[in-house]
């Protein structure tokens, strides 16, 4: 496997260069001063296909606190493109992306909101607000369906709409009055942002909504996951 770790001459000399980066306490992109970074490159060593992964740390020019982003390589000279191409630079310092800890959790959930926190670093907050909807949509029909599938046979792929999906959730107990009303929060601004009024989301409203689509995720898979991992140790220690 050709495995390349290059750090960057920056670290040492720290140049005036500059990387575009969202600052989460200015909620705006800014030109952040580098003063680092470091690039992981090498290629599969089954399939022989390339990868990249660039780190950078640098100041924001405005309130002068740390930021540390990070940058996947899309395209790779003399392998599929004339020229290297990197997607654009994601903050994970301060305030990393959220992570979860369930397997349970479908992919169109995770990527869902991890598209939310993308747009909402781009400061697209109306985009951020349908992906947070599609989130809890894919919530909803991974639930429902499962607790509606007949024993023995295949779980059914219902598309449930969200509307329906987060009353069913609270009529089964699945979450209780407060993440039910966040939910209908959630339902209410991604109904707004997918239509093409006269409308703007403000990055604070944004957040909170993103806030509730954590805490609606962590309580439907993580804790679940949690409680019953407990209930289980519980129980082997009184049969022991
Ligand atoms: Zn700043």
């Amino acid at each position: 496997m050709v495995d390349v770790l290059i750090v960057s001459p920056e670290i040492k000399t720290m140049t005036d260069s500059a990387f575009i980066i969202d600052c989460c306490w200015c909620k705006a992109k800014v030109a952040a001063k580098q003063l680092g970074s470091a690039t992981h490159q090498g290629s599969d060593p089954d399939c022989g296909e390339p990868f990249g992964h660039r780190l950078f740390i640098g100041k924001c020019p405005t309130c002068g606190c740390l930021l540390a982003g990070e940058s996947d390589q899309i395209r790779f000279q003399d392998f599929d493109a004339d020229e290297d191409r990197w997607t654009d630079i994601v903050r994970v310092f301060p305030k990393p992306p959220k992570r979860f800890n369930s397997y349970r959790i479908p992919r169109q959930v995770t990527e869902s909101l991890a598209e939310a926190e993308r747009s909402l670093q781009a400061n697209a907050n109306t985009a951020a607000c349908v992906m947070l909807g599609r989130a809890l949509e894919a919530m909803c029909r991974d639930v429902l369906n499962a607790h509606d599938a007949i024993p023995g046979e295949p779980v059914p792929t219902k598309k449930i709409m969200l509307g329906e999906g987060i009353k069913r959730l609270r009529e089964l107990k699945v979450i209780d009055q407060r993440l039910y009303d966040w939910s209908q929060e959630l339902q209410a601004f991604r109904n707004i942002a997918a239509h093409p009024d006269d409308i703007s989301i403000t990055r604070e409203d944004a957040e909170d909504l993103q806030t509730f689509g954590y805490a609606i995720t962590e309580y439907i898979y993580d804790l679940a996951d949690r409680y019953e991992e407990f209930k289980a140790r519980i129980a082997r220690r009184k049969k022991d």
